[in-house]
């Protein structure tokens, strides 16, 4: 088991100088740790190093684990693909879905919000890369996406995320990032009121922190590499 307390450090300094870098405060990014592949162990370890956000992308894993944890202390974050047939799992689970990438899945995932919890937090994802294989809304059709998510009633919009092509180089993950950042910026001008940017991971965060992320989900730079996917 890799020395979690001391990834997490390292992370948090990377976030404290990314971000005096941009000339933004650290409590401007939130950090959630992608525990995806590692077990409830590895979750708790980072909890003891004062790790509260989790995210989490293969949904039968994820409600395991959930279900091992306290469900108090813990902020819960599906950050993969979602289809039809997992919308309910993750109405139920998770407390923030940031893979909406169209109507009808926001639609189910409204419907099956169990009234007992708060609004699942929403981000809407958008494809900034062009890649036909890459799950996320095209930028043209986030506009009419966002307004109609704002609007269901079980789900409180808080803005968009997006994968950048893997692979890609600083230059062009600065370059996708900053596209993502106009159309986030857009949107608020239009008078929604957004506060999430969900972008950059272990690679590339600092590129996603200068052009204005402001939430990272970091998976490999704190648990160690991960044995698929
Ligand atoms: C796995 C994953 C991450 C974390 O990636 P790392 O390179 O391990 O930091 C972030 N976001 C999404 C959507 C992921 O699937």
């Amino acid at each position: 088991m890799p020395d979690l307390k001391a990834n997490l450090a390292a992370v948090r300094r990377r976030l404290a100088a990314a971000c005096a870098a941009a000339g933004r405060p650290q409590s401007a990014v939130r950090l959630v740790a992608v525990s995806k592949t590692f077990g409830a162990d590895a979750i708790r370890q980072a909890m003891d190093a004062g790790q509260t956000e989790f995210g989490e992308n293969y949904l039968q894993e994820a409600v395991g684990k959930i279900a091992q944890l306290p469900r108090a202390g813990i902020i819960w974050h599906f950050i993969g693909p979602i289809q039809s047939n997992k919308t309910a799992d993750i109405a139920r689970n998770f407390d923030w879905a940031h893979g909406v990438d169209r109507l009808k899945i926001a639609q189910r995932l409204s419907a099956q919000r169990p009234s007992s919890l708060p609004p699942l937090q929403v981000c809407v994802q958008v494809n900034i890369s062009d890649e036909a294989s890459k799950s996320g809304c095209t930028p043209e059709k986030t506009p009419a996406l966002c307004a109609a998510v704002a609007a269901l009633p079980r789900l409180k919009l808080r803005g968009l995320m997006a994968i950048p092509a893997p692979g890609a180089n600083e230059a062009d993950s600065r370059a996708a990032y900053r596209r993502l950042r106009e159309l986030f910026d857009a949107r608020r001008q239009s008078g929604l009121e957004l506060d999430i940017l969900s972008a950059g991971m272990s690679d590339d965060l600092e590129a996603a922190i200068a052009e204005g992320s402001t939430l990272v989900r970091v998976g490999a730079a704190i648990f160690g590499s991960r044995s698929h996917k």
